[in-house]
């Protein structure tokens, strides 16, 4: 009798187990609105003039946060895509096959425009607006991310063109997917891709080996080249157009070219292999070889970094945006988690030192999604308004370094906030923290990019003066804010001297414009923990050391997917 009771009946060996019960483990975040739920999200879409996208915007936010995306995200980082060099009967095709779950995501984050709505919707707010789709997006699945972000910042590059930017703007701007290895103009919609990197370095690309030769007798921009090289690192390979650069006799040059071509047979190009990548696995990213490859001149010949960097500039936008949303999908995760575990009697985001830890997160994560909103603004205003250009031009490197650089660190905590779970591959945190650092990699290099805003504000002195301009703002609101920037107009007389020291320069920057935003936007409980914390004084070198006398309840509440 007793041996037999030990046997579990068929209905537990259907159900569950016959020596326990599963308890206390909270299940998965999902079918919910990550737009609408998002109190912090939404003030800076109505401060920053984009309430007139609501509706995109909460679509968005629940199908974002649905079961269905993070299925097919799952599914998209499991089937990896593979290479396919040859057909069986021999001909060379270089395709990249994918899982059709990675197709539907591509159709979902087109769909909403998250490349295009600033292009399409010709209204104060349409980056701010483009900026949060992808912001939620980046909450979803980061591989599709990729396209979606090369494709969004190709057309700055391409106003350099304006007869290739009304060649291809429209198409580009299309609200559709299509898998198809075509020629781009009988597709639906199109993906752009951008490949710079080489072998010997992609930090300094004036070493750039690749050659161009003008195919025709015509010469410079709009004139038809053939090059020849290789590209270490071209992501998304099936794009249907891409930026490169390549030597002329007058230097670098940027290009632009068709995946395939009018014909239909693929472009001069032999995909060597794919990426075995950290993070990012949906996404594909090749070694490349072209062989007189078929490109047009984009921009004056020469001068291809100045082209190419505004599509880079918009990247790293997109990063600083990417990143912020990544650290809120893996907030939004610990605060679940942590809302619906107990131990020792209690949920573990009620215990003091897990309070600590979630608060000092939340605080972190709106600081980055404030910095991210703000320059879409700027993004936004640059046209008409040249404080604003400035602004942008400064603070986009200042917010992909600080953002990207804070991430890794940030998700990890998160992850720790699950325990045992959050370290296992079938949880999303996984996925999450293999992404995680690599914003930081592509479109420059932390080092790169502190230079790159040195550079800036060298070469345009009125950038410093826009930027401390934009951080007074909220001047006497909080007397740490008024000291911090204090210190921070004398480290910025002279940015000459500041090569070594660009790096804490530059958090300080970040920091500086977060408080500022925090103060003036935020709610007070935030605004001044950030303060007290990240400017001054008590707080230590981990997340969860805020000090007392903070109201970390408030901030928990606000921070809390609702
Ligand atoms: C998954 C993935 C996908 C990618 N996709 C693409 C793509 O689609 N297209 C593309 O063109 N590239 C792509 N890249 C390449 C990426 O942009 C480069 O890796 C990056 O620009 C750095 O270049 P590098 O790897 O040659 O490093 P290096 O240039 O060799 O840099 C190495 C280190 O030296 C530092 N360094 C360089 N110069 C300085 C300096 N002056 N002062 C101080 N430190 C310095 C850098 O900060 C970095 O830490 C991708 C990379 C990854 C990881």
């Amino acid at each position: 009798m007793t041996a037999l009771a030990t046997h579990p009946s068929l209905d537990e060996q259907v159900t569950g187990y016959a020596t326990h019960e599963v308890m206390n483990q909270p299940g998965s975040l999902e079918d919910c609105d990550l737009y609408s739920g998002d109190k912090p999200l939404c003030d800076a879409v109505h401060v920053f003039g984009a309430d007139w996208a609501v509706d995109r915007l909460k679509q968005t936010g629940i199908l974002v946060g649905s079961a269905k995306v993070q299925h097919l995200a799952r599914q998209a980082n499991r089937h990896l895509p593979e290479l396919r060099t040859h057909d069986r009967f021999g001909h060379r095709v270089d395709v990249v096959e994918f899982h059709p779950a990675y197709h539907e995501l591509m159709g979902l984050i087109f769909g909403c425009e998250a490349h295009s709505f600033a292009w399409t919707h010709d209204r104060p707010g349409a980056h701010v607006a483009r900026a949060a789709l992808s912001y939620l997006w980046n909450q979803g699945e980061n591989g599709i991310c990729c396209p979606m972000g090369m494709t969004f910042a190709s057309i700055p590059a391409l106003m350099h063109a304006p007869a290739l930017l009304s060649e291809w703007g429209p198409l580009i701007n299309r609200p559709a997917y299509d898998p198809r290895p075509i020629y781009a103009k009988e597709k639906s919609g199109i993906t752009v891709g951008m490949a710079m990197t080489e072998k010997q370095g992609g930090s300094d690309l004036r070493a750039t080996m690749t050659t161009a030769r003008a195919a025709t007798a015509r010469r410079g921009a709009g004139a038809p080249y053939l090059i020849t090289g290789h590209k270490w690192f071209f992501s998304v390979p099936m794009s249907d157009l891409f930026l490169t650069l390549a030597q002329t006799e007058k230097g670098l040059s940027c290009f632009v070219a068709t995946g395939w071509l009018p014909d239909g047979s693929r472009n001069r190009l032999k995909l060597q292999r794919l990426k075995d990548k950290c993070g990012n696995k949906s996404n594909a990213s090749s070694e490349v070889e072209f062989y007189d490859l078929h490109a047009v001149m984009l921009g004056e010949e020469g001068r291809g970094i100045r082209t190419i960097i505004e599509m880079a500039h918009a990247t790293r936008l997109d990063f600083a945006i990417g990143s912020s949303g990544l650290m809120r999908q893996t907030l939004s995760q610990a605060i679940h988690h942590t809302s619906n575990r107990r131990a020792f009697q209690r949920h573990l985001v009620d215990l003091p030192l897990m309070g600590n830890v979630i608060a000092d997160l939340a605080v972190e994560s709106e600081a980055m999604m404030w910095m991210s909103m703000r320059l879409a603004r700027a993004v936004d205003g640059s046209e008409a308004d040249k404080t604003e250009a400035l602004l942008s031009r400064v603070a986009t490197p200042v917010a992909k370094y600080w953002s990207c650089k804070r991430a890794p660190h940030f998700v990890a905590e998160a992850l720790e906030c699950h325990g045992g779970n959050g370290f296992i591959a079938d949880h999303l945190m996984e996925r999450l923290y293999r992404e995680a650092p690599l914003n930081g990699i592509w479109e420059g290099t932390g080092n790169v990019i502190c230079l790159d805003v040195l550079r800036s504000m060298q070469r345009e002195p009125e950038t410093v003066e826009v930027f401390l301009g934009e951080v007074t703002k909220a001047r006497g609101a909080n007397t740490r804010l008024d000291a911090f920037a204090d210190d921070l107009v004398r480290r910025l007389k002279n940015p000459s001297g500041l090569e070594p020291l660009a790096r804490r320069v530059v958090e300080m920057m970040a920091l500086a414009l977060q408080a500022s935003l925090l103060v003036r936007h935020s709610s007070t409980a935030v605004a001044d923990a950030f303060c007290a914390t990240r400017l001054d004084g008590d707080w230590g070198h981990a997340f969860g050391t805020l000090p007392q006398g903070l109201d970390t309840q408030a901030i928990i509440d606000r921070a809390r997917i609702g």
